[in-house]
């Protein structure tokens, strides 16, 4: 279970492990907060740390504060720069040599203090472009407003390292919000943290407010203004040092934009300063403190790069969809053509491979679905069976390939007298079988004559030879109902009428008449 702030509070201002502030900055703290300190009383309490003052003096003479005139001693510092300037100055210092003692923390210390180091500058420049402004103390507050962080680090390190690792998980692309996920595994944020810590430390409260609100300056209900601008210029700083370590810069660089000039008032020229010298400004500093920070790129180089990416991630994104539609249509095509050859492959095993019309093997399937769908409408269905006259004499006679010849016109005149939706198949050597759905015992005789007639009249000519042939057409209609239907039945019906039409003489046409007649046989 999470534990609740006060817990957590209670935890760490207990813990060992808590930082505590160097001596000289907790007796400077002490000493300003005095209404009769004198300048002289500063001057000598720094004095004592002898480090310490030549690194203020090293920064008071620096183009930091852009003093015409050299500054050789503390007291000259103290008088020169004011007493805040030196007491955010030595804090600086201060907590610039904090470090952490714990090993194997996920917890980078050189790079917190880098990046608070840079949010410092940050905030110094934001408020250097309000007239009036103390911007040293702009600079300490960016300095410290993370300091819960590192405070976590040394009293919670097993569950601040759990932060770290869910930060680390889920950088791709996107920001973690940091103070939720801390809310979450640790149970109180950064900036509760660094506010309590740093308050027990003694520090004034137009520092420690900024460390409570820089990442919700809204938050602050107080009325001084000078807490309000603090507060403001570590939010703004906070944001602008995203556009430095963040995955998205361009988002905040954009956040920064709007919300610089919604908290603060910045003009777009004001906006333009910062974000073009803050780079140099970041240098400069960690120069001037001695800190030794990574080489920052300019904003403008940053999402400039963030740019590219985008453009390529785009790229790579139109890319791969031009390679998937090409796959997909090259997939299309083999489908396609698979679907051809299949369908030719079908057509192949149901054509009769001499004449080029259905084969038996078809007729039996097409008779079988017309018959149902015949069932299903409760309508006639005829079969003619027509087989060509006394052909053992014409291959005797012309020879098999002119017969052969003769069987294939004989199907192509043939076809041509029947309806798009009425069959033709090779029924077996040369006799052929026709299957006209819908269609009455009348209405199939007027075809079947159609047909006998068409064919003795029919000059079949090779190019050589002009011949004539005669066909016997057999008849048989049905109006098949349920399932008692057989329509091998009706085929063998067709058959008889067939033979009869022989026996009479051939060049005939005749309606079956079969007594083997059944119920459902319409004639
Ligand atoms: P009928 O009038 O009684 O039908 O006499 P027919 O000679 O036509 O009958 P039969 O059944 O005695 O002979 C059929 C002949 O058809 C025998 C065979 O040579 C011929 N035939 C069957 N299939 C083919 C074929 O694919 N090509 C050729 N050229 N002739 C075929
Ligand atoms: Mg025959
Ligand atoms: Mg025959």
């Amino acid at each position: 279970m999470t534990r609740s702030p006060e817990e957590v509070l209670k935890i760490i201002l207990s813990s060992k492990e808590l930082p505590t502030l160097p001596v000289i900055a907790s007796k400077l703290l002490t000493l300003t907060a005095q209404e009769d300190a004198t300048l002289t009383d500063i001057a000598n309490l720094i004095s004592q740390d002898i480090a310490l003052s030549s690194k203020v003096l090293r920064v008071a003479n620096s183009a930091f504060y852009s003093f015409p005139q050299q500054i050789a001693s503390l007291n000259q510092a103290v008088s020169i720069l004011g007493m805040n300037a030196v007491r955010s100055l030595v804090l600086s210092f201060s907590f610039l040599s904090m470090k952490g003692r714990h090993k194997k923390s996920l917890f980078d210390f050189e790079q917190f203090w880098e990046r608070s180091f840079v949010e410092a500058s940050a905030a110094k420049l934001i408020l250097e472009q309000i007239a009036n402004a103390d911007a040293e103390e702009a600079f300490t507050c960016g300095l410290l407003q993370n300091i819960g962080q590192l405070v976590f680090a040394v009293t919670l390190p097993n569950e601040y390292d759990g932060v770290l690792q869910e930060i680390k998980a889920g950088k791709a692309g996107s920001d973690p919000d940091e103070e939720h996920l801390e809310q979450v595994i640790i149970g109180c944020t950064h900036s509760i943290v660094g506010f309590e810590v740093t308050k027990t430390w003694g520090l004034p409260e137009i520092l420690v407010n900024p460390i409570k609100y820089h990442h919700h300056p809204l938050a602050y209900k107080g009325n001084d203004p000078r807490h309000k601008q603090n507060i403001c210029v570590g939010y703004l700083a906070s944001v602008l040092s995203q556009i430095f370590y963040s995955n998205t810069p361009e988002v905040y660089h954009k956040l920064f934009r709007n919300e610089a000039k919604k908290l603060l008032d910045l003009k777009v020229l004001e906006i333009n300063t910062i974000l073009k010298k803050v780079d140099k400004v970041i240098e400069q500093s960690a120069q001037f403190f001695g800190v030794k920070i990574n080489p920052v790129k300019t904003v403008a180089e940053i999402l400039q790069e963030a740019n590219l990416r985008l453009s390529l991630i785009n790229l790579s994104y139109e890319e791969m969809n031009r390679e998937l539609i090409k796959s997909k249509m090259e997939l299309e095509k083999l489908t396609e053509e698979l679907a051809h050859k299949n369908r030719l492959l079908e057509n192949l095993a149901n054509i009769d491979g001499l004449t080029e019309i259905n084969n038996h093997r078809f007729f039996q399937n097409f008779l079988d679905s017309e018959i149902n769908r015949c069932i299903r409408n409760d309508r006639t269905i005829s079969l003619l069976l027509a087989d060509i006259d006394r052909f053992k004499k014409f291959n005797d006679t012309y020879g098999h390939q002119t017969g052969d010849f003769l069987l294939k016109e004989f199907c192509r005149v043939a076809k041509e007298i029947i309806r798009e939706y009425d069959l033709i198949a090779r029924y077996g050597g040369e006799e052929f079988i026709f299957v006209l759905p819908e269609t009455s015992s009348e209405e199939a005789m007027v075809v079947a004559e159609k047909i006998r007639k068409t064919i003795a009249d029919y000059p079949f000519d090779d190019g050589s030879n002009i011949y004539q042939v005669t066909i016997s057409i057999g008849v048989a209609s049905a109006r098949p109902a349920g399932n008692e239907f057989l329509k091998d039945d009706l085929i063998s019906l067709a058959d008889e009428a067939l033979y009869e039409a022989k026996n009479s003489g051939r060049n005939k046409v005749v309606l079956c008449t079969s007594k083997k007649k059944k119920k459902w046989f319409a004639f």
